[in-house]
């Protein structure tokens, strides 16, 4: 497990908990608009954080802290996730873990053995845009779709969100992902905004005001609690 990253605290990255969050490295997609394309790729200066180091400050701040969230790159690729996570429940934190639904296996494991408290999962597009917004040529969608599906019927605590990307998105493919996540308890829509660590810059704008409204008018049919996250 490669371990770039460690915020001590933070109330952002979980919501409505006092958190510590956790940036793994590596990735199975290329998100053209990616804000941590050095970790995803290992092509960075910045050094490894030993896992224990990270477990001894939890246990340090368990009693200020709340919970802790496992985000990247993408956790799921790591086979010994469930015991890096074992260790952080055994401090009597609770788990958010953000993912791009690639790893239903993992996300239902992590899930049976009360392992995590709430999942992040990213829609990336609609189905048929899904390349164009990971970064691939040619991708499957049932990891996917499984991911979804089993968010949707079942009874995790959870919220869908999106990085909505001009160049990338369009208004219209936000009916189709309506009704794939028709149902869903919290989607939230957030706006890309450009880094200095993305894969690519061709092509991609920040979303008028205008696009989003409609976005938003959109995604309520379907999901009427979806909110635009972090607009200011
Ligand atoms: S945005 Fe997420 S899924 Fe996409 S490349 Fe970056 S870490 Fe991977």
């Amino acid at each position: 497990m490669r371990i770039y990253g460690y915020t001590q605290l933070t109330l952002l990255d979980y919501p409505g908990k006092l958190a510590s969050t956790v940036f793994l490295g590596g990735c199975n997609y290329r998100c053209p608009y990616c804000h941590n394309s050095d970790i995803v790729t290992g092509n960075t200066n910045l050094p490894l954080i030993p896992e224990d180091s990270i477990l001894r400050h939890l246990m340090k701040r368990k009693n200020a802290l709340e919970g802790v969230c496992i985000t990247g790159g993408e956790a799921t690729i790591y086979k010994d996730l469930p015991q890096f996570i074992e260790k952080i429940k055994d401090i009597g934190l609770l788990v958010k873990l953000d993912t791009n639904g690639t790893n239903p296996a993992m996300v239902k494991y992590l899930h049976e053995k009360g392992l995590i408290d709430y999942v992040a999962m990213d829609i990336k597009a609609s189905p048929d845009n899904y390349p164009a917004a990971c970064g691939l040529s040619e991708m499957s969608m049932s990891e996917i779709f499984e991911t979804a599906e089993f968010l949707l019927k079942g009874n995790m605590d959870y919220e869908f969100r999106t990085t909505v990307v001009g160049g990338i998105h369009t208004v219209e493919e936000f009916e189709k992902i309506g009704k794939w996540i028709e149902g869903a308890g919290k989607y939230f829509l957030q706006i890309y905004r450009r880094s200095d660590k993305q894969f690519s810059y061709e092509g991609l704008e920040v979303p008028s005001h205008e696009m989003m409204a409609k976005i938003l008018e959109v995604c309520r049919k379907y999901v009427p609690s979806t909110v635009i996250r972090g607009e200011s």
